[in-house]
């Protein structure tokens, strides 16, 4: 082992290594059921696997554009316009990315100043605070209401000053998976009205969204749109989480700082897997209907947790489930994720783990983008707890 002779003065001292590395490595060390960290493990489209291989053996292994291939970026443009009806251009409002979590970082560097304020409200996806801190910014956390959820504006109006920087916004939500509400694009949209907030809208799950409800993408309305970054991610929505390949989109002047920033960061996302997937997602078919898939196997999750003691609300998006375990125990949720990890053989993410200040909310989050057999056999551990 090394050790560096200096005392270190650490950029971000109070960040350990994300829940998602540690709950992923506990379940392998202890061969337990692995809901935590939010993969699919089902096979992917075979199809999709083999246009990777074809772009690779036809040559496709060099840099590709900095923002990524024309192809891809303008059926992305076309898919923008007819899902939310909002016009991109292709040349200089969309940028492929290395992944949802590097479009954020990147889209935080470029556009947070020292000393500017950025509206996180929690419990929040954990990439967030950490690129604020880094970018010299300042998070200002505002907790969604418990229960449901949902944003509460008052005290989003109490926080709102003119350092206000950003609002970040993500829907459908990770934890949660609760969605916004017409009423929610209303209120963000006269809170935006007479200054220059930037909306960072962090839309990855836009495709899982369940029981006929609607995504209300920042795209949809031209007055968010026009202050919108807007993250997507094709790891979520072609079950390959592992290639680390997503999207940004957002008004020209915008994208033209991000693209600065994105250039020294990564310079450009993988090309072989570009090509693949331009040519794939030609077909709407190959995506447009996941919310079906997930929400049998949301129902076939709930189904098997039906006669435990957890309580539950059926989650609006995202491949997440949250069970409330106040019935059943009174530790720490960081503690009963171990323990039914090591114990019980299920590993699962606590949700205090989301939040700025300490929260007991007896919650832990499950991931349900598994095989039918892997949530039924999870399905009877938790009925035995
Ligand atoms: N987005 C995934 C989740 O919420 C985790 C991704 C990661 O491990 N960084 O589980």
């Amino acid at each position: 082992m090394l050790e560096y002779p200096n005392t270190i003065s650490s950029k971000l001292p109070k960040v350990g290594t994300t829940i998602f590395t540690v709950m992923s490595q506990l379940a392998k060390e202890y061969n337990a059921i692995n809901l935590s960290q939010g993969f699919p493990d089902f096979p992917v489209s075979q199809t999709l696997i083999d246009l990777v291989y074809k772009y690779m053996n036809q040559g496709f292994n060099q840099y590709p554009p900095m923002a990524g291939i024309s192809q891809l970026r303008e059926l992305i443009a076309e898919k923008m316009q007819r899902l939310y009806g909002c016009s991109y251009n292709y040349d200089e409002e969309i940028t492929i990315t290395a992944g949802g979590t590097q479009a954020i970082f990147t889209a935080i560097m470029a556009t947070v100043n020292e000393g500017d304020e950025v509206i996180v409200f929690t419990p929040a996806y954990d990439c967030y605070a950490p690129a604020i801190e880094l970018a010299g910014g300042k998070p200002v956390y505002v907790q969604l209401k418990t229960g449901d959820y949902s944003i509460d504006w008052k005290q989003v109006k109490k926080v709102v000053s003119r350092h206000t920087k950003m609002i970040l916004i993500n829907s459908p939500h990770n934890p949660s998976g609760a969605i916004l509400k017409a009423s929610d694009i209303q209120e963000l949209t006269r809170i935006t009205k007479d200054n220059d907030i930037i909306i960072l809208s962090d839309e990855v799950y836009e495709h899982i969204i369940f029981d006929g409800e609607e995504h209300h993408s920042m795209a949809r309305y031209p007055e968010l749109a026009n202050r919108s970054l807007i993250v997507y991610s094709f790891g979520k929505t072609f079950h390959v989480t592992g290639w680390k390949t997503g999207y940004i989109v957002g008004p020209s002047n915008l994208m033209a700082e991000f693209r600065k920033v994105h250039q020294f960061n990564v310079f450009t996302a993988n090309a072989p897997i570009q090509y693949a997937l331009a040519e794939y997602m030609a077909s709407p078919d190959n995506y447009m209907h996941i919310h079906h898939e997930y929400q049998e196997k949301r129902n076939i999750f709930l189904a098997a947790v039906k006669a435990s003691r957890f309580k539950m609300k059926p989650t609006k998006g995202t491949y997440f489930q949250l069970l409330d375990y106040s019935r059943i125990s009174d530790e720490e949720d960081t503690e009963l994720a171990k323990r039914l990890t090591i114990e019980h053989k299920i590993a699962s993410i606590p949700v205090s783990v989301f939040y700025h200040n300490p929260v007991q909310n007896s919650v832990l989050r499950f991931c349900f983008a598994k095989s039918n057999d892997t949530l039924m056999r999870a399905g009877d551990i938790l009925c035995s707890i």
